[in-house]
C-alpha cells in the first residue's frame, strides 16, 4: 500500500515542477486496521456484560423479581461485574505492554520459586477443576520484570487448568536447558488444533467460542503472554496436540 505525496516546486512565483514522494505505508495501515478492529472488539466485549448488569438491575429495581430469585439475579450482576473488571485489567496490561509504559524495573528472578508462587495462587482453582498441579526443576535465575513474568506464567497455568480434562495434570518445569533459562507449562488437556495454533495469540481469539464462553476468560490471556514474552526478551514456543495436551515454553538467550 502506497501513499503519494506531491509538493510543488516554486520558481519566480511560478510553479516550475513538483516533487513526488511515494511512501510504502503498508505496515502503518495494517497497524491502524488492527487498532480499529481491537477498539471495535473492546467496545463489543465491554458492552455485553454492561448490558446484562443494567438489565438485571432494572428488573430488580422495578420489583419484578420474586424474593427467592433475588440471590440469583444479584449473583448474575456480581459475575458480570467481575468479568468487566478482568477485561478492564487485561486491557490495561496490554496497553502498558504496547506502549512500553510498564511501571516496574527488571530484577533477578528465580523462575523455579516464581512458578511455585503462581502454582500456590492457582491451587484452589486447580482443586475445583480436579486438576493436579506440580512444579519441577531447579532454581534458575533470569533478569526480568517480575510482575510481567508472573502475569505470563499465571495466564499459562490458568489456561492449562481451564482447558484440561478431569483428573488432568499441569506440570510447570523451570530449569537451565541447553545453557539457557527455561520455563514451560504443560497440560494434559483438550489441545489446540494445528490450524488454530497461530491464531490463539490474537486479541479476543478463542478456539471454540461456545465452550470457551462456558469456561470463562477474556480472550486476552495469550495476547498478554505473547506481548509479555516479547517485552521480557524471551522466545515463546507452542506445541499442542488435540486430545493429548499443550506445552508452552519461554527461554532466554542470556
Ligand atoms: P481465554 O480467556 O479464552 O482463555 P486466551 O487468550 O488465554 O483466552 O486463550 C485463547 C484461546 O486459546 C482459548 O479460548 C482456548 O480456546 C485456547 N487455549 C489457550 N490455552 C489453551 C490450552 N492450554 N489448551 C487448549 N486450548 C487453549
Amino acid at each position: 500500500i502506497y501513499r503519494l505525496i506531491a509538493n510543488p516546486v516554486w520558481r519566480h512565483d511560478q510553479i516550475s515542477g513538483a516533487v513526488l514522494v511515494l511512501l510504502d505505508v503498508t505496515e502503518q495501515v495494517e497497524r491502524e486496521d488492527l487498532r480499529r478492529e481491537f477498539t471495535a472488539n473492546i467496545s463489543h466485549e465491554l458492552k455485553t456484560p454492561l448490558t446484562s448488569i443494567s438489565g438485571f438491575a432494572e428488573i430488580m429495581q422495578q420489583g419484578f423479581v420474586k424474593p427467592q430469585d433475588i440471590e440469583k439475579f444479584s449473583g448474575n450482576i456480581f459475575t458480570e461485574s467481575q468479568r468487566l473488571i478482568s477485561l478492564v485489567n487485561d486491557i490495561i496490561k496490554l496497553s502498558q505492554l504496547d506502549e512500553g509504559s510498564v511501571p516496574y524495573e527488571p530484577e533477578e528472578v528465580d523462575l523455579f520459586s516464581l512458578a511455585g508462587q503462581v502454582a500456590a495462587r492457582l491451587e484452589a482453582s486447580a482443586g475445583q477443576n480436579g486438576v493436579n498441579m506440580a512444579v519441577e526443576g531447579e532454581p534458575v535465575f533470569v533478569k526480568a520484570v517480575r510482575p510481567i513474568l508472573e502475569e505470563v506464567l499465571y495466564n499459562l497455568c490458568d489456561n492449562a487448568i481451564k482447558y484440561n480434562r478431569p483428573q488432568g495434570k499441569v506440570t510447570v518445569i523451570a530449569k537451565q536447558k541447553d545453557g539457557k533459562p527455561f520455563v514451560s507449562v504443560q497440560d494434559t488437556g483438550i489441545g489446540i488444533p494445528a490450524a488454530e495454533q497461530g491464531r490463539v495469540f490474537e486479541r479476543f481469539y478463542r478456539v471454540d467460542k461456545s465452550h470457551s464462553k462456558e469456561i470463562g476468560g477474556t480472550g486476552l490471556g495469550l495476547s498478554i503472554v505473547k506481548h509479555g514474552a516479547a517485552y521480557l526478551g524471551a522466545q515463546l514456543t507452542l506445541q499442542s496436540r488435540p486430545g493429548v495436551g499443550t506445552v508452552i515454553s519461554l527461554s532466554w538467550d542470556q
